[in-house]
C-alpha cells in the first residue's frame, strides 16, 4: 500500500472529553504518524501512513462514547514524513475557547476494571478514567487541569502519575485520576455523627435493606435513598421531604427495571448513555413498586447506576431504589457536606472527601417521537454549550422565569445553559442562583454587558439583576421566551408560527397569559391569537387550589345556576366565598392560561382538585386519557369550542368544551382524551386561519404544557395532516427550564454581528 497524508478537522462535542487521546491511540494501532490539536472550531489531524483511511473509518465509527461529530472534512495533502504521531498544544492560549465537559457516566472499560479481581482499582468507588468520571462538578476555574479542581489536594502516586502522563494509557490526562494509594476515600455515619467501620458500602446497603433512609454524596449533590417497595417507607421520606405527591426518581440497573417498565430501544440508549438522565418509562400493570413512589403516574423515572458508588451499592441490591435530591420542598439540592441538614433528612449519612464544587441536579427526560425530550436539562449535558447561527458582540446573560429557573451566558455564538436551579421562590435559591452566576463568569470569562429578565414585575429575577453595575437591562415576556427558546434549539432564523401551551407568564397587558399564538422570528413575535380570557379568582392561590377557578368557570359557563352552587358548597366556606368572588369580578385576574384549563378539567371531573407540585391535575388528566387510548379505543368525536376575531386578535374559546366535558356520560377516561383532542383540533385550526393571513408554514411548539406527550403527539400529527412543518423540544425544555435561553437568543437579535 502507498503513504498517504491526510488533513483531517473535525467538529463536534470533542474537546474535553478525551478525544485527542483517542486520536493518539487509534493513530499508534493504524501505525500513523503526524499530530492532532483542538483548534477554534473542534480538532484537527493529520496523519501519515498506509493505513490512514482505515484510521479515518475507526475514528468516524466508533469515537468516545461521550463526544459527538457533527461534521468531519479530510483532504489529501503532501506528505511530510511526520516521524512520530504527536498531541500538540491548542493552536491558541485563549481560555474561553476551551470548553468543560459535562458529567460523565462510568465507563464500560471503567465497569469491567471496577469488579476485575486482578485490577488494582478492584471495587475503587471513585474509579474513572478518560473517558468518564465528574468534569464539571469538580472544576474550581481553567484551563481544566488538575491544580484546578477539587483533586489539587490528593497528590497523585507514582502509579497513578505514570498512568497519567502515558498518552497510550487511557488515564492519559485523566484529571480526577486516583487510587487506593492517593485518592479519595468513602465514610459512612449514622445521623448522629458516629462513625461506622467496615464495608461501607455494604453496610449502607444493608441499612437500605432493613427500611433506612440513607444520604448518599453523588456527583452533583447528596441523594436520599431508601427502598421503594415500601409504602411505609415512601411515606416516611415524604413527611421528611414535605413532598406530598411529585413523583420521586428511582434507579436500579436495567435488568431490574425491565421488571418494572416496558422499555423500548430508544429508552435503553437513552439510559445507558453517557449522559445517564433520569428516564420517565411506561411503567408495567403490576410492578411491585409502592403506588407512593409516583402517584396516579402512568410513568417511573427510571436512571441507571452512574457513578462506581452507585454500581458498587447494587452488588448488594436487587432492588430499585429511590434517588431523589437531598432537600427539602422547593429548597435546593444539598452539595457541600453539611452534615447536621443531612442527619435530619435520613438515618445514616454515605460521603467521602471528595468535594462537589458546583451542585448539579439529575437530568430527566422522555423518549418521544424515537428522540430524547427533556425536562430538566442538568447533570451530563451542562455546561456543554447551544451553538446559535448569529454572532454578537455583547455578552447576554438571561435569568429565566421563577418556576425551573435556569439562567443562560451568551458569548459570541455559544450560549452556556446553566443547571437546574429550582424555584427562586426563595431566599436558598436565590443565593444559589447568584453563586451560580458567579462560577459560570469565573469559569468561562465571561462578564455580562446585558441582562435580560421576565416581564413579571414580582418575579426576583429582577433583585438578581440589581447586582450587576453597568448592564443594560432587557425585559422579555414569557411566552416569547419560550417559543424563541425553541428557535434557539433549531437554530431558526426565519418566520414561525410560535404556539405556546404554557401555566403562568405574564403577559404586555398585565394580564395572566399561557395559551398563546404568534407569528414572527426570533427578533419579534407579534401576539396573532390567544385563548379566551377568564376569571382566576384569589390569582396565585387558584393555581394551586384549581377548585377555586373551576367555580370561576361553572359561573361563566352556567351562571349562579345550582351546577356552579353545588360545586361550590363542596369546599364548605370557602366555597362560598369564592362564589361570591366570582360574582363581583374582585380580587382576581383575567387569564388565557392553557395550564389551568387541563386543571379545571381534572377538578370538574373530580379527579383531583389541589395540585400539591406544578403540574399535577394536568399529568393525572394525561394519565386517564392514555388509559383509554392504550386499550386500543378510537374515537371520532370532539367537543365544541370557538374561534372568533375581537379587536384584530383571534380569540379560542374552550369554554364549550368544558361545557361538554361535564355532561358527556362516558367514563372519565374518555373524557380526559376527548378533550386532549378537542384541544389538539382547536389549536391546529387556529395555525390554519394563521397560515391563511400570513402564509407562514412552521410551526412552533413550546410552553409547559408540551411535556404532556400525548397531546404534543396529536398536535403534531393534526399539524403535519395539514401539512404543516412541525417543529417541537428535543434537549431544551419545553417549561420554564428554557426560558433564559430564548431571553438571551431575542436579545442578541439587536446586537448582531
Ligand atoms: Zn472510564
Ligand atoms: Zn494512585
Ligand atoms: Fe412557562
Amino acid at each position: 500500500m502507498k503513504k498517504i497524508r491526510h488533513k483531517i478537522s473535525i467538529t463536534g462535542i470533542v474537546q474535553g472529553v478525551g478525544f485527542r487521546p483517542f486520536i493518539y491511540r487509534t493513530a499508534i494501532k493504524h501505525n500513523i504518524t503526524g499530530f492532532v490539536k483542538n483548534t477554534k472550531e473542534g480538532v484537527l489531524v493529520e496523519a501519515e501512513g498506509e493505513n490512514v483511511l482505515s484510521f479515518i473509518k475507526h475514528i468516524i465509527s466508533e469515537p468516545p462514547s461521550i463526544s459527538e461529530i457533527i461534521k468531519y472534512k479530510t483532504e489529501e495533502i503532501q506528505i511530510k514524513n511526520s516521524k512520530s504521531f504527536d498531541i500538540l498544544e491548542s493552536e491558541n492560549g485563549d481560555i474561553s475557547d476551551v470548553l468543560i465537559s459535562p458529567d460523565i457516566t462510568i465507563c464500560n472499560n471503567c465497569r469491567a476494571e471496577l469488579i476485575d479481581p486482578e485490577n488494582r482499582r478492584y471495587l475503587y468507588p471513585f474509579i474513572n478514567c478518560t473517558d468518564c468520571g465528574p468534569r464539571f462538578t469538580i472544576i474550581k476555574s481553567l484551563p481544566y487541569d488538575r491544580p484546578y479542581t477539587c483533586m489539587n489536594v490528593f497528590a497523585m502516586c507514582d502509579t497513578c502519575k505514570n498512568e497519567y502522563t502515558d498518552p497510550e494509557n487511557r488515564r492519559y490526562h485523566a484529571q480526577p485520576i486516583s487510587c487506593y494509594n492517593c485518592g479519595p476515600e468513602l465514610f459512612f455515619y449514622d445521623n448522629n455523627m458516629n462513625k461506622i467501620e467496615g464495608d461501607h458500602i455494604k453496610n449502607a446497603a444493608d441499612k437500605i435493606r432493613d427500611g433506612s433512609i440513607i444520604s448518599i454524596k453523588g456527583i452533583g449533590g447528596y441523594h436520599l435513598s431508601c427502598r421503594a417497595d415500601d409504602d411505609n417507607i415512601v411515606k416516611r421520606l415524604r413527611d421528611i421531604k414535605k413532598r406530598i405527591n411529585k413523583p420521586f426518581a428511582l434507579m436500579a440497573p436495567l435488568k431490574l427495571i425491565e421488571e418494572h417498565c416496558h422499555i423500548s430501544q430508544e429508552e435503553i440508549k437513552a439510559l445507558k448513555s453517557a449522559h445517564s438522565p433520569i428516564i420517565l418509562l411506561k411503567k408495567k400493570k403490576k410492578t411491585g413498586l409502592s403506588e407512593m413512589v409516583a402517584p396516579g403516574m402512568n410513568y417511573l423515572g427510571f436512571m441507571i447506576p452512574y457513578t462506581p458508588i452507585h454500581v458498587l451499592l447494587f452488588r448488594f441490591i436487587n432492588f430499585p431504589l429511590i434517588m431523589t435530591s437531598a432537600n427539602q420542598s422547593e429548597e435546593p439540592i444539598i452539595f457541600k457536606d453539611e452534615f447536621s441538614k443531612l442527619s435530619r433528612l435520613s438515618d445514616y449519612i454515605l460521603t467521602n472527601n471528595r468535594s462537589i464544587l458546583s451542585f448539579c441536579d439529575d437530568s430527566v427526560g422522555k423518549i418521544f417521537n424515537k428522540n430524547i425530550y427533556l425536562f430538566r436539562r442538568s447533570r451530563g449535558y451542562i455546561p456543554y454549550p447551544i451553538k446559535l447561527n448569529v454572532k454578537t458582540e455583547k455578552n447576554i446573560l438571561g435569568l429565566g422565569g421563577m418556576q425551573k429557573t435556569t439562567f443562560s451566558m451568551l458569548n459570541r455564538d455559544r450560549v452556556f445553559l446553566s443547571q437546574y436551579i429550582g424555584w427562586t421562590d426563595n431566599p436558598a435559591t436565590i443565593t444559589r442562583e447568584k453563586e451560580a452566576i458567579n462560577h459560570y463568569m469565573n469559569i468561562f470569562s465571561i462578564k455580562p454587558d446585558i441582562v435580560v429578565i421576565d416581564k413579571h414585575p414580582n418575579y426576583p429575577n429582577r433583585i438578581i439583576a440589581e447586582d450587576f453595575k453597568n448592564v443594560e437591562i432587557f425585559e422579555l415576556q414569557h411566552h416569547r421566551a419560550h417559543i424563541i427558546s425553541l428557535l434557539a434549539e433549531k437554530s431558526e432564523t426565519d418566520t414561525v408560527i410560535g404556539v405556546a401551551m404554557d401555566g403562568t407568564g405574564y403577559g404586555d397587558d398585565g394580564q395572566i397569559w399561557g395559551g398563546e399564538f404568534f407569528t414572527g422570528d426570533f427578533k419579534n413575535l407579534v401576539r396573532i391569537a390567544h385563548l379566551k380570557y377568564t376569571f382566576l379568582p384569589t390569582g396565585d392561590r387558584a393555581i394551586k387550589e384549581a377548585w377555586r377557578y373551576s367555580i370561576s368557570i361553572l359561573h361563566e359557563i352556567f351562571g349562579a345556576s345550582d351546577k356552579t352552587q353545588s360545586f361550590a358548597e363542596m369546599f364548605g366556606n370557602p366555597g362560598k366565598i369564592i362564589s361570591q368572588i366570582v360574582n363581583n369580578k374582585q380580587n382576581g385576574v383575567l387569564t388565557s392560561s392553557c395550564g389551568r384549563l387541563f386543571d379545571t378539567v381534572t377538578s370538574l371531573l373530580e379527579i383531583s382538585h389541589v395540585n400539591t407540585y406544578t403540574g399535577e391535575l394536568p399529568s393525572l388528566l394525561q394519565s386517564y386519557a392514555e388509559n383509554f387510548i392504550w386499550k386500543n379505543n378510537i374515537v371520532k368525536n370532539t367537543y365544541n369550542y370557538k374561534i372568533f376575531k375581537e379587536k384584530e386578535m383571534y380569540i379560542l374559546d374552550m369554554l364549550p368544551a368544558i361545557a361538554d366535558v361535564i355532561e358527556d356520560s362516558s367514563s372519565l377516561e374518555k373524557r380526559a382524551y376527548v378533550f386532549h383532542r378537542t384541544l389538539s383540533e382547536s389549536i391546529t385550526e387556529m395555525c390554519c386561519i394563521i397560515r391563511e393571513e400570513s402564509s407562514i408554514n412552521k410551526t412552533y411548539l413550546s410552553g409547559g404544557v408540551f411535556q404532556n406527550t400525548l397531546l404534543l403527539y396529536l398536535v403534531k400529527e393534526l399539524l403535519e395532516k395539514e401539512n404543516f412543518e412541525v417543529y417541537f423540544h428535543s434537549l431544551i425544555p419545553a417549561n420554564d427550564g428554557g426560558i433564559s435561553l430564548g431571553q438571551v437568543y431575542a436579545i442578541a437579535g439587536k446586537f448582531i454581528k
